[in-house]
């Protein structure tokens, strides 16, 4: 006698891309469970308050221009779950040495007038980019192997992405401002600035500036989670958390189960299920990078010298293109940078309920090697105070996280790789194996929907949503209508 299914399916993960394939898949009208190996639903999406009472803290995605621009999340109601975007008024400042900052505004004309001398070339860089993001949000948010709906957009976008990022910021701007606000976006792609590809960064999180902004959600990251899981509640799902899945076999029975979870821990959990074949091509899928993260609550707004930094949302602390390019390269290599790439956020000012009134929290991590154990603070707070002279002064408290915490926090963030695997060309295009679908697994009804698939990194659901639409065709024989 066979066994009755519990569920339609099992989702294993409550991340973004486990809870939007699982909103995906309950509204085709599947039966859906959210295992969550963690006390609380989100992920990357969670807020906690990791330093003092009354300081709530983002503990990992902080700033969201491709959750704000992802093309699911925008057909689902998530503000009637009490999803609210607050736009910065400055998206991103990049401080210079000499005071100065530059900065990415809303508006791509305004940019450009900031930016003396290389105006034009933003403007022509920019403006068609940013017009054409509803089309290419479609083509890149999904898997690179497809007939493309807007060829001409996507080999204008195409061409300059494939480029490194510090030949195309040299052979575009004469002057280090826009070189450097460039390279600080691309940096986001956690690869060498002189590797191909690493421009497709700069560019997509550029355009999405302009489209979208780069918003934060009032009440912390945890707010896009809550209303994820909401809204799926209200479609008859269900999330069960402490829940970690240790091996496939041990899940509630189901027809389809899809699995928000690295490759890594994929393999560990239907290691002896999996075909040889196949394990041997996830075994040889590589790591990222990995971060290290500091949440501070501050006694009073950070004094940056450069007034537009105290304006902005994002600010990246890296200097000039040629600093960032060697602290990366330094980090690919192994090794520790002395002045390594970081970024911080400053959500309370824009967002009072971060912290107690006229005190603030600040976000930040850099980019360390893999796996890597040592204390970065000294290294992140030096290039806070190099632009910000006075910023340890500010300090109430500290909450660090290395590689070991991250990846005790989430297992998705093994080494502290926050992307689920490097995002260079070839694992961009196999994710992780070549295949238009990548997200089919050998085993029958078993399908991989973290960032370890297209997309990749980054709070978009995007992931989520091509797995779930695999998985109603091929187990639930529903066509999905595009989005
Ligand atoms: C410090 C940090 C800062 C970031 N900043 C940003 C940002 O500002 N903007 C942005 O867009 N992105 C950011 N990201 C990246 C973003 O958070 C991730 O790309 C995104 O959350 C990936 O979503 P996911 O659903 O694939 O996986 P995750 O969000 O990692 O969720 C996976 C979930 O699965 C659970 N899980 C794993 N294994 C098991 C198991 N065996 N059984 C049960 N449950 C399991 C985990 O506990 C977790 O809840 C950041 C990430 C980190 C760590």
């Amino acid at each position: 006698m066979t066994m009755p299914y519990a569920y339609d399916a099992v989702v294993v993960g409550s991340g973004p891309n486990g809870l939007a394939a699982a909103i995906a898949l309950a509204r085709a009208g599947c039966s859906v469970l959210v295992c969550e190996a963690n006390a609380t639903i989100g992920g990357g999406t969670r807020s906690a308050e990791l330093t003092l009472p009354g300081f709530l803290h983002d503990v990992c995605s902080a700033v969201h221009p491709l959750a704000a621009g992802s093309p699911f999340f925008k057909a689902l109601p998530l503000e009637r779950f009490g999803l609210e975007w607050i736009q910065p008024e400055i998206p991103l400042a990049h401080p210079l040495d000499d005071g100065s900052a530059a900065c990415l505004h809303r508006d791509v004309n305004f940019t450009a007038e900031q930016l003396h001398g290389d105006s034009s070339a933003y403007r022509r860089l920019m403006k068609p980019l940013a017009r054409n993001w509803e089309k290419l949000a479609n083509e890149f948010l999904q898997p690179m192997l497809h007939w493309p709906r807007h060829p001409l957009a996507l080999a204008r976008f195409g061409i300059p992405a494939l480029c490194p990022a510090t030949l195309l910021s040299k052979i575009l701007f004469k002057h280090e401002p826009a070189r450097a606000l460039f390279g600080g976006i691309a940096a986001h792609s956690f690869l060498p600035l002189e590797s191909i590809a690493s421009s497709a960064f700069g560019l997509v999180l550029g355009m999405a500036g302009h489209a979208v902004g780069w918003p934060i959600p009032r009440g912390g990251s945890q707010a896009i989670a809550n209303a994820l899981a909401n809204y799926l509640r209200e479609l008859g799902g269900k999330i069960e958390i402490n829940h970690r899945a240790e091996n496939l076999n041990d899940l509630p029975k189901s027809r389809a189960v899809l699995l928000d979870v690295s490759v890594w821990e994929f393999l560990r959990i239907a290691r002896e299920q999996l075909p040889t074949a196949y394990r041997r091509r996830l075994e040889s899928f590589r790591h990222g990078p990995g971060i290290f993260k500091i949440d501070y609550a501050l006694s009073k707004p950070i004094p940056w010298k450069a007034e537009a930094c105290r304006r902005a949302g994002t600010v990246h602390l890296g200097g000039t293109m040629d600093e960032m390019a060697a602290a990366e390269r330094d980090v690919a290599c192994g090794r520790i940078p002395e002045r390594p790439f970081t970024l911080v956020a400053q959500q309370s000012l824009f967002d009072e309920t971060r912290a107690p009134r006229g005190q603030h929290t600040l976000w930040a991590y850099c980019h360390v090697p893999f796996d890597c154990d040592t204390d970065m603070s000294d290294r992140i707070e030096s290039q806070i105070e190099r632009f910000a002279p006075g910023f340890r002064d500010c300090i109430l408290a500290r909450h660090k996280m290395g590689a070991a915490d991250l990846e005790k926090s989430n297992p998705n963030l093994a080494g502290g790789d926050i992307n689920g695997g490097a995002a260079n060309l070839m694992q961009l295009i196999a994710r992780p194996i070549l295949s238009p679908a990548p997200y089919g697994t050998p085993l029958r009804g078993v399908y991989l929907c973290s960032s370890s698939t297209p997309p990749g990194g980054g709070v978009h659901g995007m992931c989520g949503y091509y797995a779930a639409r695999l998985a109603l065709r091929e187990i639930f024989g529903k066509r999905w209508k595009a989005i």
